[in-house]
């Protein structure tokens, strides 16, 4: 089956700016993504005719379908409805069922309709008109030569509305698309090149209609494994078979298979092993404990945290010796061990885990660089510790000392 190719274009000179995020490209690439469409190219033109033209000659060349979302409304600077009057060779008319659609938004809001705004019903004659009731600038549909231009309003939640309403239903009728199947599998504690390296001959074994993209996130890499065919229930018995075959390569990484965050997934494992979680945490000053706690229903499981971020206070209100912090420093396994065993004694939890680090940029000795980060996690049965060497980037450094702690948590609650 013919793969069905569309691009977006996304007009205005206020996305080219930086005053507006161009999130409709976004939103759209993944509803057509839904239904087998693929986006080959998105792009974004400012408010110039010859550009725009340009713009919509290029996309026609390569794409079956181009959606075009911005520059509808009635103002001189809106040249999305003119150009493509232009581009089509065809005279502007009147369309009746868009002027009541106009009308009746008005009424509701009983405003009088203005000449400009009667104007907005005015359309290329050789398209059709796509429906819009919650705006005043009616949508475009062309068709020539099997290709397929849509024009919408810049407006996003128009712009939804017709997408979902008329234009993915009015594809799927015109297109038989395949079905597309993907599927997500999340790691943690290894690199993306790592990562490549052990699983590289499974997936040069990958048969050529199943793709597999590295998405990697600070700390994190996301793997997506993406299927084309003609049935959902095959695709999925066959990406079963492969993530199958994967597991055993990467099986100390993978964390979910799905799009769960790491910190859900330590959530359902302590919730589901009844285990209660503290925490001391220095170099990452609380960060730590906003992830644990922006899962909904983390009281489950975390009853708390403490930030003894300075010398004083992990002495004085945590409790590490005074011998340990001067004899080894407040960056050490020592004092670590000593954080994480405190805490988890002084809050009363199953588990105690802590950070203690230099995040940069001051604060390095000639034995302790800038990113130097001890963590530690403190159960019952075992007490066990990790230097980590980081970045020379402060935020990030916070962000990866967390990240590795909660990896921690998950590969000692496991086992
Ligand atoms: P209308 O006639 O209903 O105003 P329009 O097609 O003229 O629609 P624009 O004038 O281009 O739309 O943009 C209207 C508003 O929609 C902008 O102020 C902006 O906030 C938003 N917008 C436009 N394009 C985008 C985009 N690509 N992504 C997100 N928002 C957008």
């Amino acid at each position: 089956m013919k793969k069905i190719q569309a691009e977006i274009l996304a007009i205005g000179d206020e996305l080219l700016f930086g005053q507006t995020l161009d999130t409709n490209s976004h939103w759209i690439s993944g509803e057509l993504d839904k239904v087998g469409i693929k986006v080959i190219r998105r792009t974004t033109i400012g408010d110039r005719e010859e550009e725009i033209l340009t713009a919509f000659a290029e996309a026609e060349a390569r794409a079956d379908i181009v959606l075009i979302t911005g520059g509808l409304g009635p103002t001189s600077d809106d040249l999305t409805k003119p150009c493509l009057a232009t581009y089509f060779n065809c005279n502007m008319v009147m369309f009746e069922d868009a002027l009541r659609d106009i009308t009746e938004f008005f009424a509701r809001r009983g405003k009088e309709l203005t000449e400009l705004n009667r104007l907005q019903a005015e359309l290329p004659e050789c398209c059709t008109a796509v429906r819009n009731t919650i705006g005043t600038a009616p949508g475009m549909w062309f068709d020539r030569n099997n290709k397929v231009f849509v024009s919408m309003p810049g407006v996003p939640y128009e712009m939804k509305k017709m997408m979902n309403d008329t234009v993915i239903p009015r594809l799927l009728e015109k297109y038989q698309t395949p079905v597309i199947h993907h599927q997500i599998i999340k790691t943690v504690g290894i690199g993306e090149s790592f990562l490549a390296d052990k699983i590289s001959s499974w997936e040069k074994s990958l048969p050529p209609h199943i793709k597999l993209a590295y998405l990697p996130s600070l700390g994190e890499v996301k793997l997506r494994l993406t299927a084309f065919g003609q049935s959902r229930d095959a695709l999925e018995k066959e990406i079963a078979t492969w993530v199958d075959k994967l597991k055993p390569l990467a099986v100390n990484y993978i964390y979910t298979y799905g799009e769960q965050s790491l910190e859900e997934v330590i959530g359902q494992l302590l919730r589901d092993k009844k285990l209660t979680l503290s925490i001391a945490e220095s170099c990452t000053g609380g960060y730590l404990s906003h992830l644990i706690t922006s899962i909904p229903g983390s009281s489950d499981y975390f009853l708390g945290s403490m930030i003894p971020y300075a010398y004083e206070i992990k002495m004085r209100q945590l409790g590490v010796k005074p011998e340990t912090l001067e004899k080894y420093g407040a960056v050490s396994e020592p004092t670590i061990i000593e954080m994480a065993n405190i805490v988890r004694a002084k809050f009363n939890t199953d588990i105690g885990v802590a950070t203690s680090g230099i995040a940069g940029p001051g604060g390095a000795t000639p034995d302790k660089p800038v990113g130097t980060v001890w963590i530690a996690y403190s159960d019952k049965h075992q007490t066990i510790t990790k230097k980590l060497q980081l970045t020379q980037d402060r935020a990030l450094n916070i962000r990866l000392s967390a990240v590795a702690v909660l990896n921690l948590i998950r590969l000692s609650v496991v086992g």
